[in-house]
């Protein structure tokens, strides 16, 4: 009897990290989760005063942060495949009117909608290609659809489809902590808007992207300037040119990661504390401060570890660890290389010979890419599936309420800048787009 050959074909990848928690939540995989209500659906969640279960759920949410009203039954009641058809039909009804963003953080049943896929300032960029759209969708979260907003023309409408996507970095820089900050700073350092001898500044506010419009307009009124995690480097240099010191916020990490990069000592980049006199330091540590770190991270990024670092090169000599820079400094010391999530995508698509890369990033980024990389193998460095929690409040059931509104005549969940904010945010935003390295 000749035996019959079988050849064995790698099992796709499924790149829904939705899938692996309810399997989690089933017993039908030994992977692990932080947290099983994930596997409920977000408007499960919505009316609580917290981010919900994922990465952030242990961040204090400010008690003004946006709510969002009780999806109606049928799209609660709906399963993926009716939502998916919904979506899909809506899309094509509305044409060029809309356009779908999706940020690289969203669940695969959501950015499988999206009209492009990328960071938050590439999608803020891609709405400008569609100047005749008349609804931007944003799938991401609060700040990203303000930015859009920031950027799009006036009567474009930006639609975040779940109001209670936040982001609990962006919101640990609130408003009035900054302005607070920046009269104890004058306190210190004195006049803050005339330039000493040598043409500088005290200090130049330089925030991140990931924050909101209200502290994008901060920077814009106070001389400074909007970076990404692409080109934190670049926009530090050009505030270094302007002033003695940074005040850099909300994330601490990629403020510290960047200038410790560039050669400013540990010593010279306090924390902000908002919570503490003078942020926690003394006037001698402030005077002697280049780079004034605002307490904030990402508790996402924050989850990963050295240890972990270490377990994946002794399971898999030769990994390659690439992690974002929102990780804290022992981490990215630890890795092999940091880098944006562009950074990321780029350099596993670059890699032409077989790879394993272990990274340190968001697990629905992390997922996609390891099932759009078959040849490579390519894993989370945080073994626990724990989705950003903001990011997670994005179910397709929103996507298809806010499309079939558009169809219907109706806008759901507007995102619009006051003017007096959205001025000086662009004026941040256009010294970012001129600072050249
Ligand atoms: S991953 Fe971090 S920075 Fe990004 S939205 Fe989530 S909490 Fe905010």
């Amino acid at each position: 009897m000749s035996a019959t050959l079988i050849t064995l074909q790698p099992r796709p990848i499924d790149p829904s990290v939705d899938h692996e928690i309810q399997a989690i939540v089933a017993g039908e995989t030994t992977a692990e989760t932080c947290n099983t209500d994930l596997a409920a659906s977000p408007w499960t969640f919505d009316t609580r005063p917290g981010y919900g279960p994922g990465s952030s759920m242990g961040d204090v949410i400010p008690t003004g942060a946006p709510r969002q009203g009780q999806l109606p039954a049928e799209y609660r009641e709906a399963d993926e495949e009716e939502l998916a058809a919904r979506i899909v039909a809506a899309k094509q009804t509305l044409g060029d009117r809309v356009v779908v963003l999706g940020h690289f953080y969203q669940r695969e049943e959501v950015v499988t909608h999206a009209d492009y896929v990328g960071d938050s300032f590439q999608l803020a960029n891609a709405a400008l290609e569609h100047p005749d759209a008349e609804a931007i969708v944003f799938c991401g979260v609060h700040f990203m659809a303000e930015t859009a907003d920031l950027l799009s023309r006036p009567e474009q409408a930006v639609i975040l489809p779940n109001l209670a996507a936040g982001c609990s970095m962006a919101d640990m820089a609130d408003i009035d902590q900054v302005e607070e900050c920046w009269e104890q700073l004058a306190d210190v350092y004195g006049d803050m808007e005339t330039p000493d001898a040598d043409g500088l500044l005290p200090v130049i506010p330089v925030t991140y992207m990931n924050s909101s419009a209200a502290i994008k307009g901060f920077v814009g009124r106070h001389g400074g300037i909007v970076c990404t995690s692409s080109n934190a480097r670049t926009v530090l240099e050009w505030a270094f040119a302007r002033g003695r010191r940074v005040l850099f916020f909300p994330d601490q990490h990629l403020g510290r990661n960047t200038a410790k990069a560039m050669g400013v000592p540990l010593e010279q980049m306090p924390m902000w504390n908002p919570r503490k006199a003078l942020g926690g330091s003394t006037e001698a540590q402030l005077e002697d401060a280049r780079v004034i770190l605002w307490h904030g991270f990402c508790s996402v990024h924050r989850r990963f570890t050295v240890d972990q670092i270490a377990a994946a090169r002794a399971e898999h000599p030769g990994v390659r660890v690439i992690v974002h820079p929102e990780c804290p400094m022992d981490v990215v010391d630890a890795a092999d290389e940091a880098g944006s999530t562009d950074y990321i995508r780029k350099a596993i698509a670059a890699a032409s010979e077989p790879t394993t890369f272990a990274i340190g990033t968001e697990i629905n980024l992390v997922q996609r890419l390891a099932a759009q990389f078959p040849q490579h193998e390519i894993f989370c460095l945080d073994p626990v599936v724990c989705p950003c929690s903001t990011m997670y409040r994005i179910h397709p059931g929103y996507l298809a309420w806010v499309l079939e509104g558009l169809v219907a005549g109706e806008v759901h969940n507007r995102i619009t800048v006051p003017a007096d904010v959205a001025d000086p945010a662009r004026i941040a935003l256009e010294r970012m787009l001129a600072a050249k390295p």
